[in-house]
């Protein structure tokens, strides 16, 4: 578990902000108690939520978008280190533009938070019938509770953007979310009984 520690330290020097500890452990206990085998994540920054990902079970496998190219590289060293290629791919590009192939059981979207709704309506046909999408951050440090913790405008508007998503997932008739307040604040939606 030496690279892993080494991946968080250089995520913490860095400011690359991978899952909370209590968020990840959160997912990969899910990821474990549901028998996930093909996870789409939207956001890998340097692969740490990836690689734990692919951890849990040989037979697991992670396909994860990332637009910045030097976190891009990053990743791919990190996976190439812990010798998990055959299990992670990483795609470099937006991920509102790119192609993705295939069916998930888990779509983590863990990416620019004022496009959460886009990520969703645009993946959220390559869910599988029983499969869940997760969104990270919805508490975003507390503000989203407590707005007034900020006066910077952007920070305001981006809280607004948080605020209509889960507003946009209360709403949705084919889906059922639960909130956890664990970690940065964790949502798992998933399809109704009966529905597509
Ligand atoms: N899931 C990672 C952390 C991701 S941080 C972990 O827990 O280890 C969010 C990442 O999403 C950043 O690296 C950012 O560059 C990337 N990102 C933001 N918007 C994106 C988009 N539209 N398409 C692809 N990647 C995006
Ligand atoms: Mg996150």
């Amino acid at each position: 578990m030496g690279e892993i520690l080494e991946i968080k330290k250089y995520a913490k020097e860095n400011h690359v902000p991978i899952m909370q500890d209590a968020g990840i452990d959160f997912l990969c206990d899910y990821i474990e108690k549901h028998g996930v085998k093909r996870i789409l994540e939207i956001g890998t920054a340097i692969g740490y939520s990836a690689i734990r990902f692919a951890l849990i079970s040989h037979e697991i496998k992670v396909v994860t978008i990332e637009r910045e190219e030097e976190l891009y590289q990053k990743a791919k060293m990190n996976i190439q280190k812990m010798q998990l290629e055959d299990q992670i791919e990483v795609i470099l590009g937006d991920a509102l533009t790119v192609e993705v192939e295939g069916e998930y059981d888990l779509i983590f979207i863990d990416a620019a938070k004022s496009q959460y709704q886009k990520f969703f309506l645009k993946y959220c046909s390559a869910l599988a019938k029983e499969g869940v999408i997760v969104t990270d951050n919805l508490s975003f440090h507390g503000m989203v509770e407590n707005p007034e913790l900020t006066h910077n405008r952007n920070t305001r508007q981006l809280i607004h953007k948080i605020q209509a998503y889960i507003e946009f997932l209360k709403n949705l008739e084919d889906y059922e979310t639960t909130f956890y307040s664990i970690g940065d604040g964790v949502s798992v939606t998933k399809k109704k009984e009966g529905r597509g």
